[in-house]
């Protein structure tokens, strides 16, 4: 508040009434959200029970003495755990906050109403429980050595906001350590969504994935992600180019030891540059950095009908009006933001894929499930919209075109046709522990 008093001070009197309206509108939902939380019970989630517990009998099932029996069978057979617990509905949100949302930094308890509120999200779309474990942690050993126990409470590992590049190192360790998923959102969850936009982008653009030139700005957790997701889409990877705080990822920068094993993945053998000289005749932007550093004349020195996803929040690297602005009409966009159309936001992936990931009891979440979660989504926004879901969003058009390439996250149709694709793909790639009939199970989804 001080330093915005202090903005407000150093501006003239045109400039005053624009940025008070935007400081009361933080402060308001500041406000709302310390009432939101603090209403009794404070925090956003608790426990319920779901058998009778009336009867001294159905204590007597519930605990001592009648639970020794499903623990005897589990005993025996590890994946009774599935039908006897909770853990086939059980995801584990795991952090030690060290990235939060765009606070950076700010320790494991800070992290906690994050981490309930994305557990609010898993229940909202997708009915699926949550243990939120914020772990105090800073050691990179420790921090898997306690993930990696807690296999037996969870069907799924939620990894989220940890910084980059121990991210990458923690996922990987994790994820051949055990036999469930482990997912880090941060990185997949954008990926997926992003690969769904540039799916039907592209398709819009009249622009073929095998050859078109993508640049990223950012090199952190959700670009180096993204980028690696493309290729799985068919990106060719020598028409990716990266570009961090330091300019383009080269190979001399490589080889100079500049670059982390992580990053160096994507270094190019082309000259040392900045981001305007990586942007110009790119078919595509991905933004994944900071906001404000896209100008007007670096969109205008992208190829014909480009496509910009600025997705830094809460401002992108450029905003979309200017970009709109930049070029005449032949741009498709897409940013972050839920204000303007093609917002590219994470909760359109990550309950749908674990729903899938839970059902087929996967042991993980492979490529081949994050390539089929990408191509539903992507197709779903082809097909017409109910107009329940449009109402939701205040009778926008939603149909398919440059302002409309993804579909709306309130959509209940995104569950109904991400999760049987990811369940479908794990059974097919063998992550999954059951089989089963893919029909059944969405009509069980539309119940
Ligand atoms: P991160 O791991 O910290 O990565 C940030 C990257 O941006 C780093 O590689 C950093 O380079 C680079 N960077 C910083 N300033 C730059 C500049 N001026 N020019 C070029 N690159 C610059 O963070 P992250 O988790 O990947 O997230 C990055 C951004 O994407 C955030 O704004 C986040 O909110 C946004 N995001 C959006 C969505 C979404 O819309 N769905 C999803 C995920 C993330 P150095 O490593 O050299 O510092
Ligand atoms: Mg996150």
């Amino acid at each position: 508040k001080e330093q915005l008093g202090i903005h407000i001070l150093s501006s003239n009197i045109s400039a005053f009434l624009f940025p008070t309206l935007i400081i009361f509108e933080y402060m308001s939902l500041d406000e709302d959200s310390l009432a939101y939380h603090c209403d009794d019970p404070p925090g956003k989630i608790e426990i319920r029970t779901t058998k009778s517990t009336s009867t001294q009998r159905d204590l007597s099932l519930a605990y001592s003495p009648g639970v020794a029996a499903p623990c005897r069978e589990i005993a025996d057979n590890g994946d009774d755990a599935y039908q006897y617990t909770a853990k086939a509905n059980l995801i584990g949100v795991v952090s030690n906050g060290s990235a939060v949302l765009g606070l950076g930094d700010i320790g494991a308890q800070a992290s906690k109403p994050v981490m309930e509120g994305k557990g609010v999200l898993f229940k909202r779309f997708a009915d699926i429980d949550v243990f939120d474990i914020e772990l105090d942690l800073d050691d990179l050993d420790a921090f898997v050595e306690s993930v990696a126990a807690m296999e037996p409470t969870f069907g799924g590992i939620n990894l989220e906001d940890i910084a980059a590049p121990d991210c990458f190192q923690i996922e990987e360790r994790l994820r051949e350590r055990m036999d469930i998923p482990v997912f880090h959102d941060d990185q997949h969850g954008t990926a997926i969504i992003t690969g769904a936009a540039l799916l039907n982008a592209a398709e819009l653009a009249g622009k073929d994935l095998e050859s078109i030139s993508v640049t990223f700005a950012g090199a952190g957790a959700a670009a180096l992600a993204t980028a690696q997701f493309f290729v799985s889409l068919g990106v060719t990877r020598e028409n990716i180019t990266m570009v961090d705080i330091d300019g383009i990822l080269t190979t001399e920068r490589a080889e100079a030891g500049d670059l982390d094993p992580y990053s160096r993945e994507f270094a190019r053998d082309v000259p040392e540059g900045e981001l305007a000289d990586a942007m110009i005749d790119a078919d595509v932007f991905v933004g994944l950095s900071v906001g404000g550093i896209v100008s007007p004349e670096m969109i205008q020195s992208m190829a014909a009908e480009p496509i910009v996803f600025a997705m830094a929040n809460p401002e992108p690297e450029i905003d979309y009006e200017t970009a709109k602005t930049a070029r005449e009409d032949d741009i498709i966009m897409a940013t972050g933001r839920s204000d303007y159309p093609n917002q590219v936001n994470n909760v359109l992936g990550f309950p749908f894929i674990f729903r899938g990931a839970l059902d087929a009891r996967a042991a993980e979440i492979n490529e081949n499930m994050k390539v089929a979660a990408a191509k539903a989504i992507a197709d779903l926004a082809k097909q017409d919209v109910p107009d329940a879901v449009r109402k939701a969003y205040g009778d926008q058009p939603l149909q398919f075109g440059p302002e409309y390439i993804i579909p709306k996250p309130l959509d209940p149709r995104v569950l109904f046709e991400v999760a049987p694709a990811v369940a479908r793909a794990a059974i097919d790639s063998g992550a999954a522990r059951i089989d089963m009939d893919i029909e059944t199970y969405v009509e069980r989804l539309e119940a």
